[in-house]
């Protein structure tokens, strides 16, 4: 789950992370308000979008008079900012951070991940701060440098200051650097954090360490254990697809293609998108009913699969383990009654009761004319999805056939 930059900054602050003073402001006037009680003479004013490279897109503006505050912050709320990280269709800014401008002397990149290859959180750190890491990555790898951080004896001032040495800062600020990269690795730690990026952590015009930016992702697997996080999700910032999958407990990703997937448990998704792909088609979406499913996340599940228009054939992959076919094929056959006609449903069922199952789904698809076709196997059923979805057979020849195929049993 993505923090929003002012939802990061308020745990860093908790952790004694310098960060700069400021609110959040959902209408101009409010803004304005929130710089009169900053008092100085100079603001920031930031978009709050789960995006980065706000400021190329305008989404970043200093600003030093509070006619200005007002002014921009009348054009920046509600504004679409697209960045690279938003996708050509960008995101709506519905509010923004009003905070105190910052003197910088030196911008400078730091962050924290989870690095899987090495099973440990390791820590990026350049001195090139304020522009895409990725580039320097690129272009001037030496001026990247990582470290592993031992899971037990955690960062410590000594790792911090290796750091601070590598990238070239001057050594009246080793111990600050060490003792804010501290501060932020215990915060990522202690909320489940997949990346926490402080980009740019900047040296002040004062010789003070500050930052100025921070993301900050956190596991969504982990929620359970931080329900305040929990509380900060942004439902806002979220496909509607996802609002509703959230809503109703179900694990849904959307993709590219245009075979949508409804399968309980994890391990059979993925392997649902497997055979998909192997077969030459494209699936749609990530999605996991879960081990429980019932007739109320089937008819749910089919709603999030019709919200996306890419969608030409639903493609049901049930194994009836806790849950019954039966129940799961008669959850098809009603939610089947909101699918338009254009769309195709392909069934494959194993499991408990799976006969009954399949019974009650041909019965149902011919007296109501639903355009449902079964698969006898995963493989079979796989096969038929990707055909429908290319437009290469036509339902009607296909459907008496399976028919014929699942009638001779299943295996
Ligand atoms: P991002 O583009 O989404 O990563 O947004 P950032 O928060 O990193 O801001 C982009 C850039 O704006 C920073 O790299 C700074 O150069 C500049 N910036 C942000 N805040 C201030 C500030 O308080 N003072 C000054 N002078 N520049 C700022
Ligand atoms: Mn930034």
């Amino acid at each position: 789950m993505y923090l929003h930059e002012f939802q990061a900054k308020g745990l860093l602050r908790q952790y004694g992370v310098p960060v700069p003073d400021g609110g959040v402001a959902s209408v101009a006037s409010d803004a304005l308000r929130v710089a009169k009680e900053l008092k100085g003479d100079a603001w920031v004013l930031k978009v709050q979008v789960h995006a980065g490279g706000r400021g190329k897109a305008g989404g970043v503006k200093v600003v030093n008079a509070f006619s200005e505050v007002y002014d921009e912050a009348t054009r920046m709320i509600g504004m679409k900012i697209v960045t690279k990280q938003t996708g050509p269709e960008g995101k709506i800014a519905r509010r923004i951070l009003v905070e105190k401008a910052t003197d910088i002397q030196k911008e400078i990149y730091l962050s924290f991940l989870v690095d899987r290859d090495s099973e440990q959180c390791m820590i990026i750190a350049s001195a090139e701060g304020g522009v895409e890491i990725e580039e320097v990555a690129k272009e001037n790898p030496a001026a990247v440098v990582k470290e592993n951080i031992n899971p037990v004896t955690g960062m410590g001032l000594f790792l911090g200051r290796k750091i601070a040495k590598r990238i070239g800062l001057d050594s009246s600020l080793l111990n600050k650097f060490a003792e804010v990269a501290n501060k932020l690795y215990q915060c990522f730690v202690d909320h489940d954090g997949m990346m926490l990026e402080i980009n740019p952590l900047v040296v002040t015009g004062d010789g003070e360490i500050l930052c100025l930016d921070a993301k900050m992702t956190v596991d969504e697997n982990a929620l359970y254990r931080h329900p305040k996080i929990a509380e900060m999700k942004d439902y806002g910032e979220l496909e509607p697809q996802e609002v509703r999958a959230s809503i109703f407990d179900l694990s849904y990703v959307s993709m590219e293609g245009n075979i949508g997937c409804m399968v309980n448990g994890a391990g059979l998704a993925m392997a649902t998108m497997d055979i998909i792909k192997s077969f030459g088609g494209e699936p749609a979406n990530f999605l996991d009913v879960g081990g429980g499913a019932d007739v109320n996340k089937v008819r749910e599940a089919f709603k999030i699969i019709l919200t996306d228009p890419k969608v030409k054939v639903i493609f049901v992959n049930i194994f009836g383990g806790i849950v019954r076919c039966d129940l799961i094929a008669q959850g098809v056959l009603t939610a089947s009654e909101e699918v338009p006609s254009d769309r195709h449903i392909v069934v494959r069922l194993d499991g408990t009761n799976v006969e009954e199952g399949r019974r009650i789904l041909e019965e149902g698809a011919a007296k109501s004319g639903l355009n449902i076709v079964t698969g006898e196997t995963m493989a079979d059923a796989a096969k038929k999805a990707v055909q429908l979805a290319a437009g290469n057979i036509e339902q009607k020849e296909e459907k008496p056939s399976t028919k014929a195929a699942d009638k001779g049993g299943a295996k």
